[in-house]
């Protein structure tokens, strides 16, 4: 299925014991590092540690992991100019030498598995599983990118024509596009940006998360080690609106890819439509979900529940596909939620690197903080239906948030994504099914959903009906595979094309059409 040209990144079973302790013992050698990072800039950024701020652990946090140097807004403005003068020398390197360095990176990366997993559990709070995950998915991304890349943009496609006359479509670079992602794939989504922009012939300026940027931070290293130009892509770590107000403001800014909040991505797009003079940007923005799954009558309950769970609160929900609206049918609903209690109860929250851990930390203070509230306010309305215990002694120095279910009236009942372990259910009868279907729609994201019926017409005629960029029937909906699933929304849940898929690096290129006359 993947093709003969595309090799799929390598996996782990943890479950086997001569996978596992190999991969444990290479962790364990970078696990007490202290890691310290700052801009990888086209030109040398001295040490300021006035500008210098610490990174803590999410599970543990008196843990200091390291330290990060931010970017200043001079130093941005200085990187763009580099950019800028070195987007025409990429744009004419020949794409198999674009492609061979961005896939050497997921060489590299495949090699430092254990490393960056550790930096993913260290920094970012995640499991060992979701370590894995992240990885093979950049390591994917790098093999499927360079690949649809040498596909489109290696020669000319001749068109047809009338005799005397040649017409060739030319596939170029853009300029310089900003990169700017979010916390909760710190590899891959940091990683699939930028490659993709790259290998499609533009220079970049990656603008990672606060919460990771020492994961971003390794990359860049490795992509650099993998013989990307320092003047190429550069990273840019700091905070948002700093950094991010040089990057969306500027005229030579030709497009900016982000994930991340919908909120966010609305501040961008006014930002770029604020540049007087400028050209027309590109935007492509993957943002977030208020993503529903439908389960009827015929459903399978001990199967609903798998599914929910894991679409729910695998990466403590912290996954922009993630399950959010759980619609019950009344007859099943019951049963649905008695094998949901009991799911929800033999949930492990805790240290993200023991193996016997379902569910860690959500990333920082101000996450833990926010989802809180929303969940005392549904408390105090009395609407829970279960919670997992914490364990204070796996869970007091953390940011921890047990995983929640709630009944709620409506998907309407939502002000916002809830970006955690939160599940509302929502009981519905029969008759109310279009009703269900419209009030989905009418919230305006569109990202995942998911139907559970053995009711093969129900479930095409639900999944016409719904207005969003990935559906899934009788299974969970997280985790789309590069290439297999591209992944990415519609309306309040992103502008496309989807990342993973075969139109994506289109949107980082210009056409140029060339008739000549013979
Ligand atoms: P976020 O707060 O919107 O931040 C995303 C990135 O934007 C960060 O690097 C952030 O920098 C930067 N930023 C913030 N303000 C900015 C500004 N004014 N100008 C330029 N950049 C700015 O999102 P997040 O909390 O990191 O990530 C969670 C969100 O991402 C959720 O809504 C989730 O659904 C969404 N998401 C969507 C997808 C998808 O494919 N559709 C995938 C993953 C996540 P700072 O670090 O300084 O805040």
């Amino acid at each position: 299925i993947y093709g003969p040209r595309r090799r799929n990144s390598r996996g782990f079973d943890l479950n086997i014991r001569s996978q596992y302790q190999p991969l444990m013992d290479a962790m364990a050698k970078t696990m007490d590092k202290t890691w310290q990072a700052g801009p990888l800039l086209a030109f040398e950024v001295k040490a300021d540690p006035a500008n210098t701020h610490e990174v803590t652990c999410p599970y543990d946090r008196r843990r200091q992991v390291g330290t990060i140097q931010w970017t200043t807004q001079e130093q941005a403005g200085k990187a763009l100019d580099a950019a800028w003068a070195a987007f025409p020398r990429w744009e004419a390197t020949p794409v198999a030498e674009r492609a061979a360095i961005v896939r050497r990176l997921g060489d590299l990366m495949e090699a430092h598995m254990a490393e960056l997993m550790t930096l993913c559990s260290r920094e970012g709070g995640k499991l060992l599983t979701d370590g894995i995950d992240e990885v093979r998915e950049a390591v994917d991304f790098c093999r499927y990118y360079a690949m649809k890349a040498e596909e489109l943009f290696a020669k000319p496609t001749r068109l047809p024509g009338p005799t005397g006359e040649s017409n060739d479509l030319m596939m170029g670079g853009k300029g310089v596009f900003a990169a700017i992602s979010p916390w909760n794939f710190p590899v891959a989504i940091f990683c699939g940006q930028l490659v993709a922009a790259a290998v499609a012939g533009n220079t970049v300026l990656a603008k990672p998360a606060e919460q990771t940027s020492l994961i971003a931070h390794r990359v860049i290293e490795l992509l650099y080690e993998a013989g990307m130009p320092r003047d190429v892509v550069q990273l840019l770590p700091g905070d948002g609106p700093t950094v991010g107000s040089v990057l969306t403001s500027d005229p030579r800014i030709t497009g900016v890819v982000f994930t991340g909040g919908t909120d966010t991505a609305q501040i961008i797009n006014r930002a770029l439509a604020a540049r007087d003079n400028a050209p027309l940007p590109t935007l492509i923005a993957e943002t977030g979900g208020m993503n529903a799954m439908i389960v009827d009558s015929t459903a399978l309950p001990e199967q609903v529940v798998v599914d929910a769970v894991r679409s729910a609160f695998q990466s403590a929900g912290q996954r922009c596909s993630a399950l959010r609206v759980l619609y019950l049918q009344e007859d099943v609903a019951d049963r649905v939620i008695e094998i949901l209690k009991g799911a929800m109860d033999e949930l492990q929250v805790g240290d993200p690197r023991d193996l016997g851990t379902d569910v860690g930390p959500v990333i920082d203070e101000d996450a833990r903080q926010g989802l809180t509230a929303h969940i005392e306010r549904l408390k105090g309305e009395g609407r829970l239906v279960a919670e997992t215990r914490l364990d204070p002694a796996q869970t007091a120095d953390g940011t921890f948030v047990a995983p929640v279910a709630f009944e709620i009236d409506g998907i309407e009942a939502l002000e916002r994504e809830q970006f955690g372990p939160v599940l509302h259910i929502v009981r519905y009868k029969a008759s109310e099914i279009d009703r269900v279907v419209d009030a989905i729609n009418g919230r305006g994201y569109g990202l995942t959903f998911g139907v559970h019926s053995r009711n093969e017409s129900f479930a095409e005629e639900i999944a016409k009906k719904m207005r969003v960029g990935n559906i899934y029937v009788n299974r969970n909906i997280i985790g789309a595979v590069v290439g297999v699933q591209p992944f990415g929304g519609q309306g309040l849940s992103g502008t496309g094309p989807k990342a993973g898929g075969p139109h994506y690096l289109l949107r980082f290129a210009t056409e140029k059409t060339v008739t000549v006359n013979t």
